[in-house]
């Protein structure tokens, strides 16, 4: 049985029961649709666990624009060598921040699944050309 590896199933967004369907419904930069599927379309896995699940995803992204934050800082310093100017680094930061939000709303709910949802497991058996919810 061919299994869908983890890391390519969370870069692709696919449901972390099954790995095969889509967790949103476009593109991460198609405007307008970066909207999260109420049910896996493979499986039928309720995405939001319970009501205001993703109100936890929240501070996932919290952490991911820390992340950014530093990153953005400290590739900023390494181009320009700046130390006058805060203004630069603030609106690089911002910048940055602002342009990967689309991704930090999408991996937020991705890494919510799969890393910080101690009752989601993969499921071998879902991970099947076949469709598990018409079975
Ligand atoms: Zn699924």
């Amino acid at each position: 049985m061919p299994q869908t590896s983890k890391s390519w199933a969370m870069l692709h967004a696919k449901c972390p029961r099954c790995r095969r369907g889509n967790m949103f419904q476009g593109g991460a930069y198609n405007f307008g649709s970066n909207k999260i599927n109420e049910f896996c379309p493979h499986c039928g896995m309720r995405f939001e666990i319970e009501p205001g699940y993703f109100y936890a995803a929240m501070y996932v992204s919290y952490a991911l624009n820390v992340m950014y934050a530093g990153a953005l800082w400290t590739g900023t310093y390494l181009l320009t060598h700046n130390t006058d100017s805060p203004w630069l680094y603030i609106a690089v930061i911002l910048g940055g921040c602002f342009l990967l939000s689309p991704l930090t709303f999408r991996y937020s709910r991705v890494f919510l699944l799969y890393w910080l949802s101690p009752k989601v497991h993969y499921q071998p058996h879902l991970d099947t050309d076949d469709n598990p919810k018409h079975v």
